[in-house]
């Protein structure tokens, strides 16, 4: 049986195509793996675990289905949806995992992240970062009001694409450094992560050793996944 990877699915109100495709995915394609791993941004938004709108109310069931079914599956944050809490938890079945992560692939030691850490030539994205992720921060935004917090977020959704839309788009890859020093503090071969929507195998060298970076494309227009089985790793898009 696979295990598989996904990131960056972006699900909100306004993808229901996306939203079809992926319960389809899970419905199927995971439905039959050993393992799924979400690697961030499964959503467009999340502004805390009592969120109940429409698209999350079916993400999270179509999830907990899953689970239910003895699929295990394993999220990590994204930068849109780093509130997922224990909640998002208790509704889906799913487990939290700290980013980065090292997962163990029939012995083989992979290193999983959402990737926007590795985005360091994007300063501006990297101070958001280190303010939102505070855990100080946290406490107090997700002490608002819902409406409130819903709001903030649509005004940072609006920033993020004005910031998007003046920023060169190398800035916005990861850094070829942190990438290296990522792979060098796992001690690892291999990893995965998406956030950049730029999907893609890079076979690079890091200290002379050969290691490999497998990026995760995003849902917007069609599917993106990694399968693993028998020490075997292949990206695949899944037309819509
Ligand atoms: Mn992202």
């Amino acid at each position: 049986m696979a295990r598989l990877f996904v990131s960056d699915v972006h699900l909100g109100a306004d993808s229901a195509p996306a939203i079809g495709q992926f319960l389809e995915f899970l419905s199927t394609h995971a439905a039959r793996a050993e393992a799924l791993y979400i690697l961030g941004d499964l959503f467009e938004s999340w502004v805390g675990d009592d969120d109940r709108s429409d698209a999350a109310l079916t993400v999270c069931a179509a999830l907990k289905a899953l689970t239910a079914a003895g699929v295990p599956c394993f999220v990590l944050h994204g930068n849109r949806d780093f509130l997922l809490g224990a909640g998002f938890c208790a509704r889906t079945g799913c487990r939290l995992l700290s980013d980065p992560v090292v997962a163990e692939l029939d012995g083989e030691r992979v290193l999983l992240t959402h990737g926007d850490a590795l985005c360091t030539d994007d300063h501006a994205y990297q101070e958001l970062r280190s303010i939102v992720r505070a855990r100080d921060w946290q406490r107090r935004f997700l002490a608002l009001p819902l409406a409130h917090r819903e709001a903030l977020a649509d005004e940072v959704r609006a920033g993020s694409r004005r910031h998007i839309a003046r920023t060169v788009p190398t800035i916005m890859d990861v850094n070829g450094e942190a990438v290296a020093r990522a792979f060098r503090a796992a001690a690892v071969r291999r990893m995965i992560h998406g956030h950049t929507h730029r999907p893609g195998v890079h076979d690079l060298t890091v200290d002379g050793a050969s290691v490999q970076r497998i990026v995760l494309g995003a849902w917007y227009e069609q599917g993106s996944y990694v399968s693993y089985q028998r020490g075997s790793f292949e990206l695949r898009t899944l037309p819509r």
